[in-house]
């Protein structure tokens, strides 16, 4: 298994915030997972999953303990279901279904991150939400290993039970559905250049910040309350999306965090309505 010591971790979330871990481990099976935290729990040493970064705001203080970024990169198509690891790149994942004639899973296209953090967070886009086609998830639960049906995770916009224990995800399994593979590329792309134009791909940034408030868009009330443009040091907050904030020079973990406070006042002061979080705060 790989393990790197003193790992700088700033390719590691999208946002680019420059922290460092004492360890990162990168197991590649369920056995090498089970080996490596039963090690770092006899030698008291604390952990952090981390997927492909792109839904955390990591601390600036470096962290003495380990990251676990998992490898695990199964994947087997077969008679209508797919099995994929959690360590697979979503995207990638979509595409080889719709190689395969698959088009259920197209709408998800554009997500950035793992199979793992988006079963975790119920990734979605276009209407679709990660959930919809997820038919299982294997999971390690105080150290078993465990299928659990997705009809008994509780699940909702943005949110499931994994956010609320420790479960570790290392993998899911997904219905699939034949279809049209050349619509399905032609709406991808639709849907790609429409992220284009309405977010700030240019910059690090890890998606939107706020969740929707239910029939209300939390962009267009950080507009109403002129915020797109303010700054903390190296964040700002878009002037494209205001539900964005972007690293602009080198911001910090306490730049961004400034920023969302800020943003959360103003929007509760002008507008009466507490935003949530779709991001996470890191806590080592
Ligand atoms: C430009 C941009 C656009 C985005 N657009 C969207 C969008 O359209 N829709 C959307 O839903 N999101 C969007 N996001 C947010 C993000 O891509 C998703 O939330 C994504 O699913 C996070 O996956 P990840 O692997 O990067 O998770 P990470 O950020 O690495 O981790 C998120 C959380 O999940 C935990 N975790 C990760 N893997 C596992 C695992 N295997 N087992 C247990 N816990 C785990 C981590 O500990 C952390 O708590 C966007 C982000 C960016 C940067």
């Amino acid at each position: 298994m790989k393990c790197v010591e003193k790992a700088n971790l700033k390719q590691y979330n999208t946002y680019k915030i420059n922290t460092m871990a004492r360890f990162m481990y990168e197991p590649e099976n369920v056995e090498e997972l089970k080996d490596l935290l039963k090690s770092l729990r006899d030698k008291n040493i604390k952990y952090y999953i981390l997927g492909g970064g792109s839904n955390v705001i990591l601390p600036d203080e470096n962290f003495d303990g380990a990251i676990i970024k998992l490898a695990l990169k199964d994947l087997e198509i077969k008679d209508d279901i797919a099995f994929v690891g959690a360590g697979y790149n979503l995207n990638s994942f979509i595409k080889k279904t719709i190689d395969e004639g698959y088009t259920n899973l197209a709408s998800l296209y554009g997500i950035p991150g793992t199979v793992g953090g988006a079963i975790r967070g119920n990734a979605g886009a276009n209407g679709s939400e990660i959930f919809d086609d997820l038919v299982s998830v294997l999971v390690l639960q105080d150290n078993d290993v465990k299928l659990i049906n997705a009809h008994n995770i509780k699940h909702s916009y943005r949110h499931t039970s994994f956010k609320e224990n420790n479960d570790i995800i290392f993998g899911g399994v997904f219905k699939l559905e034949k279809g049209d593979t050349k619509k399905a590329w032609e709406i991808i792309n639709e849907n790609l250049e429409k992220r284009k134009n309405s977010q700030p791909l240019e910059y690090p940034s890890a998606g939107s910040v706020f969740k929707n408030p239910e029939g209300l868009s939390a962009g267009k009330l950080i507009d109403e309350c002129g915020l797109k443009g303010y700054k903390v040091g190296g964040a700002q907050i878009s002037k494209k999306h205001a539900n964005f904030i972007i690293n602009l020079d080198n911001a910090t973990s306490s730049d961004i965090i400034s920023l969302i406070e800020i943003v959360k006042e103003k929007v509760k002061k002008e507008k009466g309505i507490d935003l949530e979080l779709e991001q996470e705060i890191v806590k080592w």
